[in-house]
């Protein structure tokens, strides 16, 4: 057990900053690195060969789609078994104690509503859903799931190397003969509904974020290094409003000069701390 590196104090501090106060919740990878998801944006991450998928040549490329699918059918089946950790757990608790109003996340892993938060803005959207390009329609993930298993009932995982977290390197022999998923209603392109790198978060979805931001008067960042914009900019959107920004995260974040206190450390571990004294 290492000891936590923020000072002893700073829990109590954070609490005093949280009661009263109307909080949204900003999440991003830190809160869900506990539950088994990884981190695309982590060192370790980008450490690895695979580099994450990036939106306009998902949209042009039918070869990188037909990776896509053929290692993401191989990682699902693992990644929806992932669980909330201390942090969800944490949030949701805040969330019924009427201190967190609103949860804004960047994680697609669904894991706050898992956990019992009720009122969540997915920025980047959630895999559990896959949307067609061309109609729109929508398809419950686990639907896809399927078909894809049923159009590719030859042993994919004894040919490919699963790594810990879930996701498959696959072999370009294995990844030529994966039958892609073609959307039910009209034969159209199907893409997870999320935002991939590259591709722009849904104006209503920032708006309604910016909304509930407004409504509350404090930020709690947690996990999240708000290196990519579209999370960046609703803690200068706090700043400009005079919001209280407190911060828990295990390493530096972009403006944490904003911000009244900044805890660095584990997210689960502090925020379950702070729920227990703030909830009884
Ligand atoms: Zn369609």
């Amino acid at each position: 057990v290492t000891a936590p590196q923020y000072e002893a104090d700073a829990i109590d501090r954070l609490c005093e900053l949280l009661l009263g106060r109307r909080v949204i919740a900003l999440t991003g990878a830190g809160v869900s690195t506990e539950s088994g998801i990884p981190d695309y944006r982590s060192p370790e991450a980008l450490a690895r060969s695979r580099t994450p998928i990036q939106g306009p040549e998902f949209a042009r490329s039918p070869d990188v789609r037909r990776r896509y699918w053929a290692r993401a059918m191989v990682g699902w089946e693992r990644f929806r078994e992932a669980r909330p950790g201390p942090a969800h757990v944490a949030l949701a608790k805040l969330e019924r104690a009427g201190i967190v109003t609103d949860v804004i996340t960047q994680n697609v892993d669904r894991l706050h509503h898992a956990a019992g938060s009720k009122r969540v803005v997915e920025l980047h959207g959630a895999l559990a859903e896959v949307r067609c390009t061309e109609c729109g329609v929508l398809e419950d993930r686990d639907s896809v799931q399927a078909r894809m298993r049923a159009e590719n009932p030859w042993p994919i995982e004894v040919e490919s190397t699963i790594a810990p977290d879930g996701d498959a390197e696959l072999t370009d022999d294995v990844v030529s003969r994966f039958q892609v998923p073609e959307c039910v209603a009209c034969g159209g392109i199907l893409k997870p509904r999320v935002v991939f790198f590259g591709d722009n978060v849904p104006s209503e979805i920032v708006d309604d974020a910016f909304q509930r931001l407004d409504s509350g008067n404090a930020l709690l960042v947690c996990g999240t290094s708000l290196a990519v914009f579209s999370g960046y900019r609703f803690l200068r959107r706090a700043a400009e409003r005079f919001h209280t920004i407190v911060i828990v995260n295990r390493g530096p974040v972009r403006g944490q000069e904003k911000a009244r206190l900044v805890i660095e450390g584990s997210t689960g571990e502090i925020l379950s701390e702070a729920a227990r004294r703030l909830t009884g």
